[in-house]
């Protein structure tokens, strides 16, 4: 039975790993996997190291991959713990993945359960922003006051998923927890819908740690064109990031595109301290011209006009200064 079962994780493990490029499992010097144990109490399962992927760091936060649950009357007892708190159960105990895990990786790899400590690399590496103000699909996080001056070593005892947003005046017990509804998992038990503040967490409703909550949304940012010699404007609608800056050039074969806002241009414009060293020889042989165009490869030539350099794309030295000097080119 046992075999059986171990074949039956092993087969679907290979499956999740198949469908699945938001992790990766980390081989050792002797080509076997890193195991660990989930300690749970007195508990323990065998699990595997699995490293999750944040949007912005490649196999960035620990995972156990759990091979064996826990016992029925374990999981059991973990509901009937709850049964009288005013919440909606939605999903069944299991050890193998915990709120962790449901808040902040599910969303990328929802077939890929892990149990999973720490995912502050998640707000640490600029992926999600804290936000003051929560709305739908933030999510949670559950902090404990060390109670030093410092709010560096709290810890993030929970996370949950807001599901519902309400007016009025919070209860101020766990910050405002209590305005928000959250989807979270409690540890092995079950996977819950609640009111923010109605948890295992929260110090005052519970026995737990949690003295206050912050918000976190995906980091996105919005850049708008705003020309080619403007360049654009960038704006995070989660934590007000702002910036007006040139744009950032990806070369192609015919022409040049803005990795953030997608300007395309046959032409860009170029700073003097960017410009190729053996171009800048020839062009000290010119220096004394107004305007000037030089071959730079095949298909790219550098032209100054105005006091301006540009590169330019799809043009010879012949054509490629009245190309420039088209009123409909340079906006
Ligand atoms: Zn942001
Ligand atoms: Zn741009």
């Amino acid at each position: 039975m046992k075999k059986i079962g171990a074949l039956f994780v092993a087969v679907s493990l290979l499956f999740v790993l198949i469908t699945t490029s938001v992790f990766a499992l980390m081989p050792l010097a002797n080509g076997e996997y890193e195991s660990d144990m989930l300690v749970l109490g007195s508990q323990s399962l065998p699990a595997i190291v699995i490293y999750a992927d944040t949007p912005n760091t490649t196999d960035g936060v620990r995972g156990l991959y759990v091979l064996e649950e826990l016992g029925d009357s374990l999981l059991t007892a973990a509901i009937q713990e709850f049964s009288s708190f005013p919440v909606t159960l939605l999903d069944s105990a299991t050890a193998t993945y915990n709120c962790h895990w449901y808040a902040w990786c599910r969303p990328s790899a929802p077939d890929l359960h892990l149990w999973v400590d720490d995912p502050s690399m998640f707000y640490k590496d600029g992926s999600y922003c804290e936000v003051s103000t929560p709305q739908v699909g933030d999510i949670i996080c559950y902090f404990d006051d060390k109670g030093t001056a410092t709010t560096s070593d709290d810890f993030n005892v929970h996370s949950g998923v807001v599901t519902a947003v309400s007016n009025g005046n919070s209860n101020g017990l766990c910050g405002n927890s209590d305005l928000v509804t959250v989807t979270s998992k409690w540890g092995y038990g079950g996977l819950y819908s609640h009111n923010g503040y109605v948890c295992p967490y929260t110090s005052y409703y519970s026995t737990g740690e949690a003295d206050y909550v912050k918000y976190y949304r995906l980091h996105s940012v919005n850049y708008t064109d705003l020309g080619l010699l403007e360049g654009h404007r960038g704006v995070c609608y989660g934590c007000g990031y702002y910036v007006e800056e040139g744009h950032d050039w990806s070369e192609m074969a015919s022409f040049y595109m803005c990795r953030k806002c997608g300007h395309k241009s046959s032409h860009i414009p170029v700073a003097p301290n960017n410009i190729p060293e053996d171009i800048l020889l020839k062009i000290q042989q010119k220096a004394t011209l107004n305007e000037f165009a030089i071959d730079v490869d095949e298909n790219t030539v550098l032209c100054y006009i105005d006091g301006q350099y540009y590169m330019v794309k799809g043009h010879t030295t012949d054509n490629a200064l009245s190309y420039i000097k088209s009123a409909s080119v340079v906006k």
